[in-house]
């Protein structure tokens, strides 16, 4: 690694116990160790310097993470699972269309054949100011993310502040994921556990994942849907290669009932539920809905789009993904 200021080494181990003898050899020896899965995320924060660790720790190595079943009324997706594998694969496109549209969504074919959805989930959060070559960067003094004191994007924040970085939220399958349910299985140097995926997301685009130092997510478990249809779309310039400016996944019970989930714009996904019976008509509880995502929402000029038309985007994308799914088209 040449280019690079500081050279790091790299390891590939093939099982989970491999994994965490050496897990444990680096924090007894006070190494910085990331985890890398497709490396289609990761590999452009090291090349860019935004990270520096002392070792990369490859999950490729781990097969058994690299698979899809389907067990009673449940979909177990390995962390593993490539974005292509999985939008190709029979039980999630009779069980969870929508879920194999998202990962369709994201990047470009080539990339989406390297591209896990764990790595997908566990996206870092992006920022125009931080995701930058190193030469761009320093040509503004480093911000909170990068160790400073300063946020280039809110100017107003200071040390102490519940929030100090803004960077947003760009995962397109989360979405879909969290209106299902989703929960997690993890692996780390403490033993397994399980959380819900809402459980993963926190608010500081800085620590933006609630994993632990070591932990990894080996399986994420999806409810199959019963009686509903969902939809997600993203709001981009371009057809390939673009993160969101905005996504959103709308999901529709057969009772009426509607939940949508955003991404795109705050430092953590946005999910919202509304029961038609709280309602006097159908439209009430859409103009609710929208009205709900966006008082949760806050717009930073970090995109190609104006913040206001983002902003004004996500009723439209509700509507849109409603009429979708009345019309019987999932994607
Ligand atoms: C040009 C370009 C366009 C892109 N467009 C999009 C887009 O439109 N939408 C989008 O969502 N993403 C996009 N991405 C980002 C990225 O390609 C995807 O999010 C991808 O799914 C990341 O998966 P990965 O396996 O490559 O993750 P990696 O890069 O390997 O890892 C990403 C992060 O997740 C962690 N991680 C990975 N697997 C696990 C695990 N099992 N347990 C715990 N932590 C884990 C890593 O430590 C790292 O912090 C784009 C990337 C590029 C280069
Ligand atoms: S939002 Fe975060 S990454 Fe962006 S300038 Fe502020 S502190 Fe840095």
């Amino acid at each position: 690694m040449t280019a690079l200021d500081k050279e790091f080494d790299f390891s590939r181990p093939k099982t989970i116990e491999q994994l965490y003898n050496l897990v444990q050899e680096c924090q007894h020896e006070g190494r910085h160790f990331v985890f890398s899965a497709g490396g289609t995320d990761i590999m452009l924060h090291l090349k860019s310097e935004i990270l520096s660790p002392d070792i990369v720790i490859s999950l490729t190595g781990l097969p058994a993470l690299n698979t899809i079943e389907k067990r009673g009324n449940h979909i177990i997706i390995g962390a593993l699972t490539s974005l292509s594998d999985l939008s190709k694969n029979n039980h999630i496109q009779e069980h969870l269309p929508s879920l194999g549209g998202a990962a369709r969504k994201v990047a470009s074919p080539q990339i989406r054949n390297r591209a896990t959805i764990g790595g997908n989930i566990m996206v870092e959060n992006r920022c125009s100011y931080i995701n930058q070559s190193r030469l761009n960067r320093q040509s503004h003094s480093p911000c909170f993310k990068a160790d400073g004191n300063i946020c280039h994007l809110v100017k107003s924040v200071k040390r102490g502040d519940d929030i100090l970085c803004q960077a947003r939220f760009v995962s397109d399958t989360a979405p879909i994921l969290l209106l299902q349910g989703s929960t997690l299985d993890i692996i780390g140097p403490a033993g397994p556990r399980e959380i819900k995926l809402a459980d993963l997301y926190l608010n500081d685009g800085m620590e933006s994942k609630s994993l632990m130092r070591g932990e990894i997510i080996t399986h994420i478990k999806v409810e199959i849907p019963e009686n509903s249809a969902s939809h997600y779309e993203k709001l981009t310039i371009r057809n390939a290669l673009d993160f969101p400016a905005l996504g959103v996944a709308v999901l529709r019970r057969g009772n009426g009932d509607i939940s949508v989930a955003l991404t795109g714009l705050n430092t953590r996904p946005g999910v919202f539920h509304a029961t038609l019976e709280n309602y006097e008509t159908h439209d009430d509880m859409i103009v609710d809905i929208c009205q709900k995502a966006n008082d949760f929402t806050v717009t930073y000029q970090q995109d190609f789009f104006p913040r206001g038309y983002r902003k004004n985007m996500i009723s439209v994308f509700i509507r849109r993904g409603i009429n979708k799914i009345l019309e019987g088209g999932k994607s």
